[in-house]
């Protein structure tokens, strides 16, 4: 016999904790289901640069005060290697008392978790849902929980599942054929809440302040990936220092070098009734310009404010996902393609392109309509 919920949420990761927590006084019963054991630790080094809107969605779901270790970037310099052209943003001229703030992966987790625990919502760790399906009467969850294979019955299936992807179709891949280095670096100069996204023939390489110094994103191709992760700390900071250049002195290297393989991948339409995909699960993007998660984050509040909005009325009903997809649409498809053409343009080594990308980057910086544009899309995203 199934278990019956209004709403299953497959997947506990930043963003489907994120959902839960948006619909804790929905009214609806509510049940989370997360892969990993509760308790288990996350082996996970990557930083999170959380735009200004994400900080508002997280002080509206009582998350923020349990970030408040978070550094704030008041400025980001974007520059590309072998060619000129920079361009500066800061707070001071967005209006804003911060562009953004940096996190790690984990720390933002904990947040989401602790105040989940704290809510009433039903929360099932180490039980992973191996299949899904739905129709028009409602979704079903198949789900192994350690030894035992539990049913689940919902009027919404939201996947959160960050792209593991279950059994679902309808997803577009794009192998960008780069992956990303990340760790702790520090400098001789202290980082004074300053960010960099530094474009090279490789991939970005950007520099995000934390508390430890800073977190390097180091994009480049899998291989030298591995390579780079596999150096001696001496060698590691001198390869560093040459693909970063002398901006911020020498560097040191601590901490242990995790490497992430870097695909796009989106869902080109629903997937089943009754069913909706969000975060990760519904759009993988690169993680140059810091969008995935502060995207993902926009999914989860918007949906959770649509189900809202209905009252106690069917939360997957057609009308309702039709009006949830139709009103996200125009923020994914232009985060996907800003993201996407950021790549295409600036991480392709053709000599001749370079002078028209220094001119892009000076011309940028220059044109305050356009700075503007690039500052609203890294505050807010696409509806910004
Ligand atoms: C190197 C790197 C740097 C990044 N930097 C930034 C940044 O600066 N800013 C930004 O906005 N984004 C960034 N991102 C993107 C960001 O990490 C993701 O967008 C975000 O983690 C997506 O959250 P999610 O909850 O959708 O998925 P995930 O974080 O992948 O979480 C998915 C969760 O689902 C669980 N799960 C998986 N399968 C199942 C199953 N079958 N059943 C139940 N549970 C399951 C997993 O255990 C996990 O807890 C970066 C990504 C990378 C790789």
């Amino acid at each position: 016999m199934a278990e019956p919920y209004d709403i299953i949420i497959a997947g506990g990761g930043p963003v489907g904790a994120a959902l839960a927590l948006g619909l804790r006084d929905s009214g609806h019963s509510v049940a989370l289901l997360e892969a990993r054991p509760r308790g288990a630790g996350l082996d996970d080094a990557r930083t999170i640069a959380l735009s200004w809107g994400s900080r508002l969605i997280l002080e509206r779901l009582g998350v923020w005060p349990a970030l408040a270790q978070a550094t704030a970037i008041q400025r980001i310099t974007v520059s590309q290697q072998h060619g000129f052209g920079r361009v500066e943003l800061s707070a001071r001229e967005a209006g804003v008392p911060a562009l953004g703030f940096v996190a790690t992966y984990t720390a933002l987790q904990r947040a989401l978790t602790a105040a989940l625990e704290r809510s009433a919502v039903q929360v099932m760790a180490g039980c992973a849902a191996r299949a899904v399906s739905g129709d028009r009467d409602g979704a079903m969850v198949s789900v192994d929980c350690g030894d035992v294979q539990r049913q689940f019955a919902a009027r919404l299936l939201a996947v959160a599942d960050g792209g593991a992807n279950l059994n679902l179709t309808h997803i577009k891949t794009c192998d960008y054929r780069q992956a990303a280095l990340v760790c702790d670096v520090a400098t001789d100069e202290a980082h004074q809440n300053r960010a960099f996204e530094r474009f090279t023939p490789e991939g970005p390489l950007a520099l995000l302040p934390t508390a430890r110094g800073w977190s390097l994103v180091w994009t480049t191709a899998p291989d030298r990936a591995r390579e780079l992760a596999g150096l001696d700390d001496a060698e590691f900071c001198g390869r560093l220092h040459a693909a970063f250049g002398a901006t911020l002195g020498s560097f040191r290297a601590h901490g242990r070098r995790q490497v992430f393989p870097l695909v796009l991948k989106y869902a080109t339409r629903s997937v089943a009734p009754r069913t909706v995909l969000i975060g990760n699960a519904a759009q993988t993007l690169h993680p140059v310009a810091g969008q995935g998660f502060n995207l993902g984050l926009r999914d989860a509040w918007e949906l959770a404010h649509a189900i809202m909005e209905h009252g106690a009325s069917d939360p997957g009903s057609s009308a309702l996902l039709d009006a949830y997809f139709s009103q996200r649409r125009f923020d994914r498809t232009a985060t996907i393609l800003f993201t996407d053409s950021l790549i295409r343009l600036f991480s392709k080594d053709i000599p001749l392109f370079n002078p028209v990308r220094g001119g892009g980057l000076a011309a940028l910086g220059g044109i305050p309509p356009a700075k503007n544009f690039l500052v609203r899309r890294m505050l807010f995203g696409a509806r910004g």
